[in-house]
């Protein structure tokens, strides 16, 4: 059994994520101690305790310790059985986190499966719907299997009630991934996502997007979610290049100026412009497992961040491979993994 300190490095959600992927991935149990101590809230939260529950069910795995706030955990799975599969968050929690946890698993399960997935789809700190559909699907689509997403209703804190489908076509093997070039910019476009908010959000958002990027009038698009059950903003930047499509998103809460938001998004852009590189600060922790269980890649980001560094810890607790991170210019790092 592999005992985890929950609460090393980052020490939020994503390494007990990581520690059920590969889990299922692998067969290995282990036990966690100290889940999320790091954050203001520890223990398992509703999205953490829909991210065992659905692990548990695909690998129909024993799990001592699943509760509201519970600090340690311990799981054991069997083989993961492909097919049809629905796991509700309950709240606005991220329902895409959920899916990030067991993907890794159904990319080479010994069948198809269709989950819907229900919770939060534009979460602040969560991968946004959008990311996933438009930079991280394509790269898996790469390594081999196929993915398709289906957006049926958006779902935003604190109303939630998002829901979406993801089809998965496995692989025997992932295929390994080099991604270390850029390319030329070729199409762009920003999208201010609303839900049931006032007109000067999206105004407020587009007038900062338009001083900051002067992109073409065409480029800019505004998303009113039809029939809405609660309010809800994302600005969202998608850059397609030769080589990776890229989305940088500025999250709407509850007090924080529209210009606010609108500035997240297009500082993360210009940071990830100026560094030239292909791969995001967010793509760079989430393709760590991918590029791992394909038995080697690599790819050139920007520094590293504590999510990305704390994840190539957990992953090398389940998997003999090593991760390498080089810097190879002021702005520039280049992750590498291997077998051991
Ligand atoms: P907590 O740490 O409170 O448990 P959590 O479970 O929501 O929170 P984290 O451990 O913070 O999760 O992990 C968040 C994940 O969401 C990381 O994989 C990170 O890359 C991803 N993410 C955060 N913001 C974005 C964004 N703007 N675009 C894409 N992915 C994002």
């Amino acid at each position: 059994m592999i005992t985890i300190n929950g609460s090393q490095g980052e020490g939020g959600g994503q390494i007990l994520r990581t520690s059920l992927a590969l889990a299922l991935v692998t067969g290995q149990p282990f036990r966690m101690e100290r889940i999320r101590a790091r954050r203001q809230r520890p223990g398992l939260l509703n999205q953490h305790l829909t991210a065992v529950e659905a692990a548990k069910t695909m690998g129909c795995a024993e799990v001592a310790g699943p509760a509201l706030g519970s600090l340690t955990l311990e799981f054991s799975s069997g083989p993961v059985t492909p097919g049809n599969y629905r796991f509700a968050v309950g709240t606005a929690g991220s329902a895409t986190l959920v899916l990030q946890t067991v993907l890794p698993a159904l990319l080479t399960s010994p069948g198809p499966s269709t989950l819907t997935l229900e919770g939060g789809t534009h979460n602040p700190l969560a991968p946004p719907f959008d990311f996933l559909a438009r930079s991280f699907m394509p790269l898996i689509h790469r390594m081999g299997p196929s993915v398709e997403l289906e957006l049926k209703r958006p779902g935003f804190f604190p109303a939630g009630g998002g829901r979406f489908h993801a089809r998965v076509q496995p692989v025997q093997k992932l295929s390994r991934l080099d991604l270390t070039e850029r390319g030329a910019i070729r199409g762009r476009h920003a999208t201010v996502l609303v839900s049931k908010l006032p007109g000067h959000v999206a105004e407020r958002e587009l007038t900062v997007l338009r001083e900051e990027l002067k992109w073409r009038p065409e480029e800019y698009g505004v998303d009113a979610v039809a029939h809405p059950l609660g309010p809800g903003n994302a600005v969202m930047l998608g850059v397609e290049t030769e080589h990776v499509t890229a989305v940088f998103t500025g999250f709407g809460e509850r007090g924080r100026p529209a210009e606010e938001v609108a500035r997240s998004a297009t500082d993360a852009l210009k940071a990830w412009l100026t560094a030239g590189v292909p791969v995001d600060e967010h793509l760079a922790d989430q393709l760590l497992i991918p590029l791992v269980l394909a038995g080697g890649g690599s790819f050139r980001t920007t520094k590293p961040s504590l999510h990305t560094t704390t994840n190539a810890e957990a992953i090398q607790r389940f998997v003999p491979a090593s991760i390498l991170f080089e810097q190879e210019a002021e702005l520039v790092w280049r992750i590498t993994g291997g077998p051991k």
